[in-house]
């Protein structure tokens, strides 16, 4: 499609790789000319599914992990996509503090940060073929409201 923009990154399940994926896809995001803020809610959001790829999905196992981000105008689709365990119940797991690892402090927070920070997410998952996260997050909104009345 024309007027788009596509990359897409493979890499291992290892918890230092957060810190790579959160920074590419925040570095591919820099040609939106986003905010600090608008940055910091993708970031945010990445490690959130990039970590639960990592814990539950692979549950420590090293596999693949593949981010693709793509643009179009001024919007932002982010794709996290691994080959794990998969879940049973993909609404359950979505509810604000619903985790099935209470034991290793997690929160159950992940997916409710992922739906405040970006404008849609969608989760597709099955048992024993993997998760996909897809997001969205419209960059710029409301910036020219801004300009006029502050003219
Ligand atoms: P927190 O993110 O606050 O540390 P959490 O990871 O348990 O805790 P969520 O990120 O909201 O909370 O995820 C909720 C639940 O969904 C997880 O406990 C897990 O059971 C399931 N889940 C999330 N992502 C995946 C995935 N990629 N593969 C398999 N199960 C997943
Ligand atoms: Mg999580």
């Amino acid at each position: 499609m024309r007027d788009t923009n596509e990359m897409e990154v493979i890499f291992d399940s290892r918890s230092e790789n957060e810190g790579f994926a959160r920074v590419a896809v925040a570095a591919f995001l820099t040609q939106l000319n986003p905010t600090v803020e608008e940055v910091s809610d993708v970031k945010t959001a990445v490690s959130e599914a990039v970590t639960n790829s990592i814990i539950h999905g692979y549950e420590g196992d090293i596999q693949k992990i593949s981010i693709r981000c793509r643009i179009r105008e001024n919007t932002l689709i982010v794709r996290i996509r691994d080959e794990g365990c998969g879940m049973e119940n993909v609404e359950q797991a979505m509810l604000p503090m619903f985790t099935t690892k209470p034991d290793l402090d997690r929160s159950g927070m992940g997916f409710a940060f992922m739906e405040a920070f970006m404008d849609r997410i969608e989760v597709e998952s099955e048992p024993g073929v993997g998760t996909t996260v897809t997001m969205e997050k419209t960059i710029g909104k409301g910036r020219n409201i801004w300009t006029t009345q502050s003219i």
